[in-house]
């Protein structure tokens, strides 16, 4: 049995995304048809998606 080191899971941010422009994928709160919800916004060309991994396709 191989052991896995500890530290590869540690200090690298989980399911960083990035939009076909390039530009970064943040995590927005947005009111839509009356509910707060959570969307994925590129902030550079500002593309919306329902999920960040929308954004890896
Ligand atoms: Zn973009």
């Amino acid at each position: 049995m191989a052991q896995v080191s500890k530290n590869a899971r540690t200090g690298s941010t989980a399911h960083k995304h990035v939009c076909s422009c390039g530009g970064d994928v943040k995590m927005r709160a947005v009111f839509q048809s009356g509910k707060l919800r959570n969307v994925a916004v590129c902030e550079n060309c500002n593309r919306r998606e329902r999920r960040p991994k929308d954004f890896d396709l």
